[in-house]
């Protein structure tokens, strides 16, 4: 993993060498644009049009509602005049805005996106701005930088999320609901919590099968490249010496059987972006990285399990190997790109279809473990009501592919190297940061059509986003002959007909449909967040706790309210004893999913788990929509008795705000009621 603050690959960068660039698109300075003012004409005071929606956030976490085209001209000239017809300038298509990014967080990441900025002729402010930007490009986490408006790619909460113990809480989580569709992550013990948990597992499995010969990896919470991992046979191996309260770490079962090319073991890095959080986004990059070892592979023996370029992945590692080969073309070295090993295995008869669909899978499910607690996350940072900014984020995948090709996730990135260069030894001890082919020819894309994604000013097409490179080439493919001078207008007025056809593939919502009956843990996130009561808050606390109760009508004559309290009371202590957050008192979400399935085990005994807990989210939902049926109705009559009163506004026809919330809510409300009756019945 690479922690946050921290990137694997070397600090220095020298400028990196460009990609080609198209003969119609050159390198120099983006044109100026009616929307993007030379700096110099801010420096005087002269503000840029700012676009339209710049500043204010739609309702949900992470939605996906941006800035829209900004259609008016710069304030007082009047060059683009309202009543001329939208995309039109004296008669001939308007120029596009450039969008503008400040990129002076950028950090690691700086040389990839500033290559990723020039091909698509967006604006770069590398020193920040004083007016607001598009779009906020930070190199480690949300809080880099205090912003209010724009987007920024990176989510409150994430860095947090993805660490080790947070990851394997999550994912524990939904193998209790659905132990088979989250087989992929390895059956792993939080230590040193659940140390004498491990041991006893560990001597059953044994004892119930004697040829069983298995090898642990220990993982320090929060490492990074491979920091502190080591192997070990038996449970008593674990090194208590570095003081597992103070470093806490998580044991997992260790992949003895990786899928070997050239018999090396190699893993892989796949770029994921979560583009909303609510809808929820998911795109997947088509092309990623393997990273190979650098010794041959064994299985796990005494006297290997100490080689790290044997066991270990981690180029940060392998790098330092004799044998380490940096790579000049995508096929061979120590780091190739994913495609590359797919085109091998598929000469080799491997069902390349098959393996990219379980990676899918992975990730679409590994996500909807994450996004829960996430929303937790945003709703602290970014109540509703605060006018911004919105998040995207790209994720570094990390994935073993076992022998018989079964994809396991070995962990999650929130801040993935974007470095595009490496560091070559020229002679002994002197040491040069080179290009390194490989990773520009991946990252760069990666970023630039993250951007293209988050593009504020793309008019929301009807058909889905992911549809946009199809688009792209379609318009040029049919539309244009190759070579013409209307092709060469177009490309200079829309750089992004130039450019290659996206990267990145939509998974979700695309596939919704499959993986929607998951979402279980976000449905009780959705319950918790409701009842925090005081915004920017993220633990319940006991008042909360019994409200939640008491609308969700969860207490009767067997539960009373006093047990309710003791459930709270317990729960909470464990959690809280646990040391994860102790910034807050109160119930975390973990601890109320906790408390949720207890609440659902004693309520619907014979039901498989998944089961028990979706019959408890129904039933909860119900009820709560009565009540906004009822509150509904109340403030209706209020309003009705206002209105008889003469109180209302003059024409009695505009709806205000606080009157369309509930008519929202009422749709909300019956919809549920229909779905609620429709499960009982
Ligand atoms: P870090 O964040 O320190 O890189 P990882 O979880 O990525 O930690 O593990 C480092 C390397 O160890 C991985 O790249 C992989 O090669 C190997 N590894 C990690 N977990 C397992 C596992 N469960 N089975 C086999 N190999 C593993």
């Amino acid at each position: 993993m690479e922690s946050a603050g921290t990137e694997p690959e070397p600090e220095r960068c020298p400028p990196a060498q460009e990609p080609p660039v198209s003969p119609a698109l050159p390198a120099e300075e983006p044109e100026r644009s009616e929307a993007a003012p030379e700096p110099q004409q801010e420096a005087e005071g002269v503000p840029p049009p700012a676009p339209v929606a710049q500043g204010r956030r739609p309702s949900g976490p992470g939605s996906k509602g941006q800035a829209k085209r900004c259609s008016a001209g710069k304030g007082g000239r009047g060059k683009r005049g309202s009543t001329r017809r939208a995309g039109e300038e004296g008669g001939r298509p308007a120029r596009r805005a450039h969008v503008t990014v400040d990129s002076s967080k950028a950090k690691t990441s700086l040389e990839a996106l500033k290559i990723s900025l020039r091909q698509l002729r967006w604006r770069e402010f590398p020193f920040g701005r004083r007016l607001p930007c598009d779009i906020y490009w930070h190199g480690v986490s949300f809080h880099d930088n205090d912003i209010f408006s724009g987007q920024v790619n990176k989510f409150p909460g994430m860095t947090e999320m993805v660490r080790k113990i947070t990851l394997s809480r999550a994912v524990r989580t939904m193998q209790d609901l659905f132990p088979e569709e989250y087989n992929f992550y390895p059956h792993s013990w939080i230590l040193p919590e659940e140390f004498p948990l491990f041991v006893a597992e560990v001597r059953m499995m044994k004892e119930s099968d004697p040829p069983w010969k298995p090898t642990f990896i220990v993982k320090p919470d929060g490492g990074c490249q491979g920091d502190g991992i080591y192997l070990i046979k038996d449970p008593s191996d674990i090194r208590m010496a570095g003081n597992l309260q103070s470093r806490p770490a998580v044991v997992q079962e260790y992949i003895s059987k990786p899928l070997l090319i050239d018999k090396l073991k190699f893993d892989i890095r796949l770029y994921v972006l979560l583009k909303s959080l609510e809808p929820l986004e998911i795109y997947i990059a088509k092309d990623g990285l393997s990273r190979f070892c650098t010794e041959p592979y064994q299985e796990p023996t005494l006297k290997n399990l100490h080689q790290v370029f044997m066991h270990l992945t981690n180029y940060s590692l392998n790098i330092h190997s004799g044998n380490f080969i940096h790579s000049d073309n995508a096929n061979t070295g120590s780091k190739r790109t994913f495609s590359s090993v797919l085109y091998r295995l598929s000469s080799k008869g491997v069902d390349i279809k098959k393996l990219w669909s379980d990676i899918i899978s992975l990730v679409i499910k590994t996500v909807i473990a994450l996004t829960p607690e996430l929303k937790v996350y945003y709703q602290s940072d970014i109540p509703a009501g605060k006018p911004g900014p919105t998040c995207f984020q790209i994720l570094g995948f990390d994935i073993l592919l076992m022998k018989n090709l079964k994809p396991v996730l070995l962990e999650v990135n929130a801040n993935p190297s974007m470095r595009i260069e490496h560091e070559q030894e020229l002679s002994p001890g002197v040491f040069e940061n080179v290009p390194s082919p490989v990773d520009e020819e991946i990252k760069v894309a990666v970023i630039r059509d993250t951007l293209r994604l988050m593009d504020p000013y793309k008019k929301k097409k009807k058909d889905n986003q992911s549809q946009l490179s199809e688009n792209a080439a379609d318009t040029k493919d049919e539309l244009l002959e190759p070579g013409s001078t209307d092709q060469l207008e177009h490309i200079s007025k829309n750089p992004e007909a130039s450019l290659p056809s996206l990267c990145l593939k939509q998974v979700f919502p695309k596939y919704a449909k499959q993986f929607n009956y998951l979402r279980l843990v976000d449905r009780m996130a959705a319950l918790f967040i409701r009842f925090l009561g005081v915004k920017g808050t993220m633990k319940l606390g006991p008042t909360g706790f019994r409200t939640f109760i008491r609308n969700c009508k969860l207490s009767n004559s067997n539960f009373s309210m006093a047990s309710v309290d003791i459930l709270y009371i317990d729960i909470t202590r464990r959690w809280n004893s646990m040391g994860l957050d102790q910034r807050e008192s109160g119930m975390c979400l973990q601890a109320f999913v906790e408390a949720f399935f207890c609440l659902a085990q004693r309520r619907y005994k014979s039901l498989p788990l998944h089961e028990q807990v979706a019959s408890l989210i129904d039933f909860c939902e119900y009820h709560l929509a009565i009540l906004d049926e009822k509150r509904l109705v109340c403030s209706r009559g209020m309003t009705e008795r206002r209105a008889e009163l003469g109180t209302c506004q003059p024409d009695g026809l505009h709806l205000t705000a606080a009157t369309h919330a509930p008519l929202l809510n009422r749709m909300t409300a019956a919809n549920k009621l229909t779905d609620y009756r429709n499960h009982r019945s």
